[in-house]
């Protein structure tokens, strides 16, 4: 039913590890990616919306007070200027776009912080589709500034109540949607994860991102960046800039949350104490007991909760191309302080977790022109980080 069944596994990892019910969805989102994506008519289509609805290109830009009191050469790639305050719409756009194409009517979505839902729900209110969100319900009481947006775009958000209620409890109940309702339905899945064709489908999308920043470094600077540093959640916003540089000298560093602690447990880097596993549709580093049961994950950013990571990372961290490390709550938070002191610019915690690595790792990169993704804006965190520092007795920001 597959046509490009070879195309499934990044090295040992990915693949599609699906109820039966579900392979004739998979195989018609396949043909979309193989067949509809690149025709001149989507193309067209979808680069007009990113022009001119999502605001694209978005600029490179030399941190140059950050970068002279770290005293490394530091650029951002500014994710966060995008239409909803992230890359997360580059995705959702690209999805609903092809969703449209098929004939669905109806889009489903998981969300965790509710980013992606509020990306989906934008794009399917741009779109005129039926838009149907489904978030733990923990989350939906930890981010009602988020599910007021979703409902305000005229979508329905429903609260899991199943299991940890979060996250991963909302891909399982997507996924039971979509099985019931797969002819008039589409699942937009919110990063690089999931059952082939859906990382490389992502891929496809969020990999604008380090097309458009080879191309702006090279005009602006002369010079490809010596490293490129991106967080790592699902890992989509670090393998759209990653992508253009694979088969470049250019150092690549990924970094997860390392929330509490590596010891302490709570965290969600899975390249430090995850093992290969299969998990919600596919194979890839799971963060995992001795019998294989889910470990429940930790990290002050919600974007980058999550137990797994998408499989072309475990791929990449295997044959070594790209370099996993991570950065504890703490470290993100100095980096969330600092960087909007010395630029005027408030990160997302979770792109604070690259930017706290360089501030962490000034010493090591001296000379170095260093390349951030700055992959959203942070003003969605400013509860979370007020929080954070008053549970430490700290004066808020
Ligand atoms: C969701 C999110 C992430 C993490 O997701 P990836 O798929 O790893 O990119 C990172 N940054 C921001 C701003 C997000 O909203």
């Amino acid at each position: 039913m597959f046509e490009a069944l070879e195309k499934r596994y990044y090295g040992n990892y990915g693949g599609i590890f699906v109820a039966e019910t579900l392979i004739p969805a998979l195989s018609e989102l396949e043909h979309a990616l193989l067949h509809i994506l690149p025709t001149q008519e989507f193309q067209a289509e979808y680069n007009y919306y990113l022009q001119n609805y999502v605001g694209r290109p978005t600029p490179i830009y030399h941190a140059k007070r950050f970068s002279e009191y770290v005293g490394v050469n530091v650029f951002l790639k500014r994710e966060d200027l995008n239409h909803t305050g992230a890359h997360k719409i580059l995705n959702a756009l690209g999805q609903t776009l092809l969703a449209k194409k098929l004939g669905k009517t109806r889009i489903i979505a998981e969300t965790g912080a509710g980013q992606h839902g509020v990306a989906t729900a934008t794009c399917c209110a741009l779109l005129g589709l039926e838009c149907v969100v489904y978030m733990g319900a923990d989350d939906v009481e930890r981010q009602k500034v988020n599910v007021e947006r979703m409902r305000m775009l005229g979508a329905q958000v429903v609260p899991v109540k199943s299991g940890t209620r979060t996250l991963k409890d909302a891909i399982n109940e997507a996924l039971r949607d979509w099985i019931t309702n797969v002819k008039n339905t589409h699942y937009v899945i919110g990063t690089v994860y999931g059952p082939y064709p859906f990382p490389q489908l992502v891929r496809n999308f969020v990999s604008t991102i380090g097309r458009e920043a080879k191309r702006q470094f090279l005009a602006q600077y002369g010079k490809l960046p010596d490293t490129v540093v991106a967080c790592v959640g699902g890992g989509s916003n670090a393998m759209g800039i990653f992508s253009a540089f694979l088969d470049e000298p250019v150092e690549l560093i990924g970094v997860e949350a390392g929330g509490l602690g590596i010891e302490s447990g709570k965290h969600a880097a899975r390249f430090q104490t995850g093992k290969p596993g299969i998990f919600q549709g596919a194979k890839s580093y799971v963060l995992q007991d001795e019998n294989g049961n889910i470990l429940d994950t930790y990290s002050v950013a919600p974007g980058l909760d999550y137990a797994s990571v998408g499989p072309e990372h475990a791929q990449l961290h295997e044959n070594g191309r790209v370099f996993y490390t991570y950065v504890t709550d703490d470290v993100a938070i100095k980096a969330y302080q600092t960087f909007t002191r010395f630029e005027g610019i408030i990160p997302a915690l979770e792109s604070s977790h690259a930017i706290g690595y360089v501030l962490q790792n000034a010493h090591k990169l001296k000379g170095k022109d260093i390349l951030i993704n700055l992959s959203g804006r942070g003003d969605k965190d400013l509860e979370g980080v007020k929080r954070y520092l008053s549970t430490r007795g700290e004066q808020t920001l």
